[in-house]
């Protein structure tokens, strides 16, 4: 349950490209499974101890008023603000001050279907004190998305809208259109003009305040495309959308990266030595549409051995991101990189990272910290890697199985076995998802 009972409810768009296939229906009243959009928002949301709904309506925004009602059917308060002249999507927001009053509100948009935890996104917020928290996530086409440049604490350097400059390493990391802000925060909407959160807002806040990105694997998706709202309604159907939501125990793959996923050229420094294994990207892709989440977990010592930095592993990782991206939409949920070395003495070295830390593997720190981030199931989940130390890893997390590829580090002998031996990340892949099926037909 989340303490924040108040939500404001972004339902004044027009649903230029929705409306050829519903063309008499205000967006958010565009029925998915049965149900308008913005019913399913309010259901979802309920259930989770919001309390509190307030609309802002534009285009055909009675409809919104005639079906919710006072809100008294859903258990809630719905009430509603008239936009005189479309504000964009924060333009609205600062004419709710009064209403509001002192206490943080979500930011939902009524196209959107999600089912999020939002008491782990409140959590985080808390944590870091944040002003504003701005859900994000990897999707299948980063480059045309507005992009979030976050430290590893969530922080957010730069919000990055599109075209993107080409020249420029950033990780895929995407706004989802899912806001918690405080109070205060409306004092720095402009009243009475246009603006918009992803557009003007976040890149301003990001230099001014303390904005912070929440990445979740969580179901959210805008149904701006008639295309879209068809593979919703199928997610939702197929129980995908609610099985992803955090407050449920999730599975994932965890991936080794150099020798599984990139071309193991010994001590990646530079973007440019990044190569992905041949049919990795497919591979990744097949997991995206499978209902395991992807992590990565990766040794990189480079830092210890002052290589290269922390900064230069984010732009090694932001590289892998976009080619995943380009060669087959595909991305991962999550990366965890350990950038110790236990071995000290050497005269380059970085001695802040010569440690022994609990997170290089084969400890199993990265995986735990996963499994307690995204609430997986560690006895149901995978492993993929390449070295002993990847399997040694995996076992002592207590994971269903470990697949030793034989790219990379493959043929190295090892005490530590493997549940099997494969040949790549796809056989890998394949291994896994057949493996699922059956586990699926039991159950
Ligand atoms: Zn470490």
């Amino acid at each position: 349950m989340t303490g924040v009972s108040t939500a404001v409810v972004l339902a004044g768009g027009k649903g230029t490209r929705l409306a050829s296939a519903f063309p008499d229906l205000a967006k958010p009243m565009v029925p998915v499974d049965g149900l308008p959009i913005a019913e399913h928002l309010v259901r979802t949301y309920a259930a989770q101890g919001v309390r509190r709904f307030i609309f802002t309506l534009g285009y055909r925004g009675n409809q919104l008023r005639v079906h919710f009602g006072d809100g008294s059917a859903w258990g809630v308060s719905v009430e509603y603000f008239e936009e005189r002249e479309p504000l964009g999507t924060a333009g609205a927001l600062a004419e709710l001050q009064d209403e509001l009053g002192a206490a943080p509100f979500w930011v939902f948009y009524a196209d959107t279907l999600s089912s999020v935890d939002l008491s782990r996104m409140e959590a985080h917020h808390r944590a870091n004190s944040a002003d504003a928290t701005l859900l994000v996530h990897p999707n299948d086409h980063p480059y045309d998305s507005d992009l979030v440049d976050a430290e590893p604490t969530g922080r957010v350097r730069a919000v990055y809208g599109k075209p993107h400059p080409a020249d420029r390493e950033v990780r895929n990391v995407v706004n989802a259109a899912l806001y918690l802000l405080e109070p205060s925060m409306l004092r720095e909407i402009p009243r009475g003009v246009a603006s918009d959160f992803g557009r003007d807002l976040f890149p301003k806040w990001a230099a001014s305040h303390r904005l912070y990105a929440y990445s979740t694997p969580e179901y959210i998706k805008d149904m701006g495309k008639p295309e879209r709202r068809v593979q919703v309604e199928a997610a939702l159907r197929q129980g995908k959308v609610e099985a992803r939501n955090l407050r449920n125990r999730q599975r994932a793959v965890f991936l080794d990266r150099d020798g599984v996923i990139n071309v193991d050229s010994d001590l990646i420094k530079h973007p440019d030595e990044l190569v992905l294994v041949p049919g990795a990207a497919a591979a990744i892709h097949a997991l995206n549409q499978s209902d395991l989440i992807a992590v990565v977990v990766t040794n990189q010592s480079v830092v210890a051995r002052n290589l290269t930095d922390e900064a230069g592993v984010d732009r090694i990782h932001a590289r892998m991101e976009r080619l995943l991206a380009d060669e087959a939409g595909a991305f991962v949920d999550a990366i965890y990189y350990c950038p110790h070395h236990p071995h000290g003495g050497f005269p380059e070295e970085n001695p802040a990272y010569k440690i022994e830390c609990s997170c290089r593997k084969p400890k199993p720190g990265m995986l735990l910290a996963a499994a307690d981030r995204f609430n997986i199931d560690l006895s149901s989940s995978y492993l993929v890697g390449d070295s002993p130390r990847d399997i040694e890893a995996g076992q002592a997390a207590g994971v269903a199985a470990t697949l030793r590829v034989r790219t990379g580090h493959g043929l190295k002998p090892s005490t530590a076995a493997p549940t099997v031996q494969v040949d790549d990340l796809s056989a890998a892949v394949a291994w896994i998802l057949e493996r699922e099926k059956s586990r699926t037909s039991q159950a």
